[in-house]
């Protein structure tokens, strides 16, 4: 047993913990949770504890389904919220086939598999998600319009209750459970949310994401709100993405900067932007994967003032460029660490574990071929017309689900990051969800043609 283990068998006896949760997260994204009892833990580090992978999204086919789950003790938490407290712990965990080696469709492994690799070439990667949400007076399950819990706007400091305290006791939280929380506000819509977590590697980073949604649910339950991660719950107001700065280093040397350089950065950096721009289209089914995704990055010249609110339509990158789907933020003066470059495109919804592993494969596609980033975009290239933004080789990402799909099924750098299983599984579901919503007669329709035809 090693010392991590040891420390997690000393706390429990120590904290007098009863119940142990242990963690994982299905294809799709979403935390799955079998409580074990701490005499059940030596046995759960040795070999695993055994469930029945079928009743999991995008885990096993039926003749497969036996499945064990393997406790990361560096993942061991107490959980502090109301439900649980006092005596809970939880630990994320690897899935493992019954013969102990690791099962090809646990999203945790395949981002493992691409860290393994980016640590080959002498990187660590390391990621700083802006996390938006919004808090909402309840969640309607008939598909009528949710109600913002808050009136405000960006940056507002009001004494309205709800969201003000909703991210102090969030925050707190967040913090008694080794989560760093680097800035938070009140984001542009109603209701609308945003907590910065600090930069740490992807893994830390993904489960990290994992912990905050289940955490930002819990918080606003005892608030008497509802938080949703949904990309775009209203027409009318800005989407929850979860903008996302990434960095690769090399020991304690940021691999991205060079002094001098233009905008500070490094051939390492303008390939690997170079290649999240090349691959942008084929990730973005993994980076965006809902139906709804595609309402938020939608650009198009008659979209309502705001409600676009900055989401990014078409692959380009830019310095200070809030329209680019890649922007090379600010250069601080003297702190070579904070070279790095943010991914707007990313929402809320997605599966962290997966969107990263896409998005590193494509940036380190970038540096292993050499490709060459070109040039920035200076200008809004909302305001572009069609023909101006193709004359400057701008292209839009994927509008909508099914298009996202088609370019990933051709994708060789998604079916080799995800692997085959996950890869085979995410596009059926997938193409299931945008048949199921092809068929679907809206309210939209009824609206604009049932009153004229
Ligand atoms: N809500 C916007 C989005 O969906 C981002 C707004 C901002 O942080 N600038 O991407
Ligand atoms: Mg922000
Ligand atoms: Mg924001
Ligand atoms: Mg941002």
């Amino acid at each position: 047993m090693d010392k991590q283990q040891e420390f997690v068998l000393r706390t429990l006896e120590e904290r007098d913990i009863r119940f142990v949760r242990l963690w994982f997260t299905d294809v799709l994204g979403f935390l799955k949770s079998v409580a074990v009892a701490p005499a059940e833990l030596e046995q759960a580090f040795d070999e695993g504890i055994g469930f029945d992978g079928s009743a999991i999204e995008g885990f096993a086919r039926v003749y497969e389904s036996d499945m064990l789950a393997k406790p990361d003790p560096g993942t061991f938490q107490i959980l502090p919220w109301r439900a649980e407290a006092p005596g809970t712990a939880r630990m994320f965990c690897d899935i493992l086939m019954p013969d102990g080696s690791p099962s090809y469709a646990d999203p945790r492994h395949v981002l493992k598999r691409i860290l393994a690799k980016t640590s080959d070439l002498g990187f660590t990667f390391y990621t700083h998600p802006e996390i938006e949400f919004f808090l909402l007076r309840s969640k309607p399950v008939d598909g009528s319009r949710p109600e913002p819990a808050d009136s405000s706007g960006y940056f507002d400091h009001t004494p309205q209750r709800v969201g003000h305290d909703f991210r102090r006791q969030a925050i707190t939280m967040l913090e008694s459970m080794g989560i760093s929380v680097e800035f938070s506000h009140h984001e542009g819509a109603p209701g609308q949310q945003e907590i910065d977590l600090r930069y740490a590697d992807a893994l830390s980073t993904a489960d990290n994401i994992m912990t905050f949604r289940l955490v930002m649910k819990e918080v606003a339950l005892e608030q008497g709100v509802q938080a949703t991660f949904m990309p775009k719950p209203f027409s009318e107001f800005p989407g929850s993405g979860m903008h996302t700065h990434l960095s690769l280093f090399e020991g304690d040397r940021n691999a991205f900067h060079e002094s001098g350089a233009e905008y500070q950065l490094s051939k390492v950096g303008r390939s690997f932007i170079a290649g999240l721009l090349r691959h942008a289209a084929e990730i973005s089914a993994v980076t965006n994967q809902w139906v709804n995704s595609y309402k938020r990055i939608w650009g198009g010249a008659q979209r309502p003032a705001g409600a676009g609110g900055e989401a990014p339509s078409y692959i380009c990158w830019g310095h200070n460029n809030r329209s680019a789907l890649i922007r090379v933020p600010m250069y601080k003066p003297g702190k070579i660490v904070s070279t790095r470059v943010e991914v707007r495109s990313l929402d809320s919804g997605c599966n962290p574990y997966l969107a990263y592993a896409v998005l590193l494969s494509a940036g380190l596609k970038g540096i292993e071929e050499g490709y060459e980033l070109p040039p920035g975009a200076d200008d809004d290239v909302w305001a572009l017309s069609d023909s101006e933004r193709r004359a400057l080789g701008i292209e839009p990402l994927p509008q909508n689900l099914g298009q996202a799909i088609d370019l990933m099924q051709h994708s060789e750098l998604v079916a080799e990051t995800l692997g085959e299983h996950v890869f085979d599984f995410f596009l059926r579901n997938k193409r299931q969800e945008w048949e199921e919503y092809r068929s679907e007669v809206t309210p939209f329709e009824l609206r604009k043609s049932l009153p004229v035809l």
